[in-house]
């Protein structure tokens, strides 16, 4: 066996993996960077990057569907599925060049390969073939897709989002199990690209939208184009042949079988905690055995240990594991010097579209212990005006402000272009500006920010008025 001793070792390669491995090393530290799978990050391989590229070859086919709302007739629509996905591939491998190069110019020495499980405190074993021991070490281990019992072991119809981006054609017909980001990403984009969809979720939810008044028009708009199935329940599944014949019970407790090419499960994924032995180390778990951990430093208890991206379940984003990776990778390279990194103000978006998008606190986070103390405005896109001009009408925008000092708490959306209005509040945000020096900002018209404008005019309304509002307000036509 391989006997290696270091400063810092990082378990995972992914994003948090690397970023983590570069800030370590930048303090000096002799560090070694670990992997069991394939080197190239989840962000490039098989989430944001490949997503957003089937995303990309399902915008370009609505805006066919769409095109005769504007008199324009383009003709007979052709999807070449294996042209679609042979584009993903090829732009997803793109990526993942880029990312391979990037750890490449790690030293080998720095690089072991083979999964890590901790031994003790201060030791790793690598496989079989290396022991590390370390002073410290960062777990970015990431996370894996959830599979419900009830289809483990059913056949090769039963997939993940880490199946489909390797597709050499889109299929007839896929059940996406699961509304959440990205079962309703990959639903729509399937869908809009003629694959026969039908999307059942258990409960209610939509994305991570918490506010009852978001999620409603989220469910309206979505239902009108998707085949949702809400308050749904898998039964059992079973592979015949080509096909997977999929049983599900509805809320009146009425069961349905279907036949589909796929099951595709988007039912959350977990950390990638169970398989390192984490009891050897003595720090202390908590749900889902991840460690209990400081989100300002990533430090497990007191402990010499720092976990970052999606392994600590916080908010499992591509942004938020660079920056986790960054402050554990410092801290673990200058331990016992700990410190507070930059944490952001939180911003999600799932890519649907409409886009859905969340920032700062959530309404559920501010409705937290007792009566809300803040104020909502709010705008409906259906009559806003340039969104109407693309015939992009749907969806709403509430804003949250504390009652006070003014200061923009939050947001949630459904709406056009959402990617970009919610980046534009989670500035603002973190930017600490209050209601009226945003409103006091440049507007051009017409644009889609006009609507934001009348959510924040209704905002200080109601934060004028000092009461709560929870009615539905009409917005301004034409802005
Ligand atoms: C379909 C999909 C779409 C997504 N879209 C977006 C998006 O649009 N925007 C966004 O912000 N986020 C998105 N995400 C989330 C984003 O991809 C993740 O949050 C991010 O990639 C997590 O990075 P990470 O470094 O924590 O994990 P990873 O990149 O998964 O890296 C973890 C690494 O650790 C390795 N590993 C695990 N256990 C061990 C062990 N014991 N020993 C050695 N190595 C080990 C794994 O093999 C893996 O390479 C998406 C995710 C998916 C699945």
């Amino acid at each position: 066996m391989k006997k290696l001793t270091v400063d810092v070792a990082v378990i995972g390669t992914g994003t948090a993996g690397m970023s983590a491995y570069r800030a370590a090393h930048a303090q000096g530290a002799r560090t070694v960077v670990i992997e069991s799978g394939p080197y190239g990050t989840t962000c490039a391989r098989v989430g944001c990057m490949p997503s957003k590229l089937l995303i990309a070859a399902s915008d370009a086919a609505h805006t066919l569907d769409v095109a005769p709302g504007f008199g324009v007739h383009p003709g007979e629509k052709r999807i070449d599925g294996r042209a679609v996905m042979e584009r993903v591939r090829r732009e997803r491998d793109r990526f993942v060049g880029f990312v391979l190069e990037s750890v490449e110019s790690f030293p080998e020495a720095d690089r072991v390969r083979g999964h890590a499980r901790f031994t003790g405190p201060h030791t790793l074993q690598v496989d079989d073939h290396t022991e590390i021991e370390a002073s410290r070490f960062v777990i970015a281990t990431g996370s894996t897709p959830v599979v419900l019992p009830q289809l483990q072991n059913v056949g090769p119809g039963i997939v993940t989002s880490d199946d489909v981006f390797y597709w050499d054609d889109l299929p007839a017909s896929v059940a996406v199990i699961g509304s959440g980001v990205i079962g309703l990403e990959l639903g729509q984009a399937l869908s809009r690209l003629g694959v026969r969809v039908r999307i059942f979720a258990r409960g209610g939810s939509v994305a991570h939208l918490s506010d009852p008044e978001v999620l409603h028009a989220a469910t309206r708009t979505l239902s009108a184009e998707l085949d949702l199935h809400f308050q749904s329940e898998v039964v059992r599944a079973e592979q015949q042949g080509e096909e997977v014949l999929l049983t599900t019970r509805d809320a009146l407790g009425k069961e349905t079988s279907e036949r589909f090419q796929y099951v595709l499960l988007a039912t959350g994924r977990t950390p990638n905690v169970g398989k390192l032995a984490l009891e050897q180390t003595g720090i202390a778990l908590q749900a889902k055995g991840v460690p209990a951990f400081d989100s300002r430093t990533m430090q497990c208890g007191n402990s010499h240990i720092f976990i970052a991206g999606d392994a600590n379940n916080e908010l499992p984003l591509l942004a938020e594991a660079a920056d986790h990776g960054k402050i554990a990778g410092e801290n673990a390279g200058r331990y016992p010097d700990v410190r507070p990194g930059l944490r952001r103000t939180p911003l999600a978006i799932a890519f649907t579209e409409p886009n859905i998008a969340t920032l700062g606190k959530s309404y559920r986070q501010l409705c937290e212990g007792g009566r809300p103390k803040f104020a909502i405005g709010q705008v409906s896109f259906e009559n806003q005006g340039r969104s109407r001009v693309m015939l992009q009408n749907k969806g709403m925008l509430r804003v949250y402000a504390e009652y006070g000092s003014c200061r923009l708490l939050g947001a949630e959306m459904i709406g056009p272009r959402g990617e970009h209005l919610a980046h534009l509040l989670a500035w603002a945000v973190q930017a600490h500006m209050t209601v009226p020096q945003l409103l006091d900002m440049p507007f051009y018209h017409p644009v889609i920010e006009e609507g934001v404008r009348t959510a924040l005019r209704d905002l200080a309304a109601n934060l004028a008025k000092g009461a709560n509002h929870t009615d539905a307000a009409d917005s301004e036509p034409g802005t």
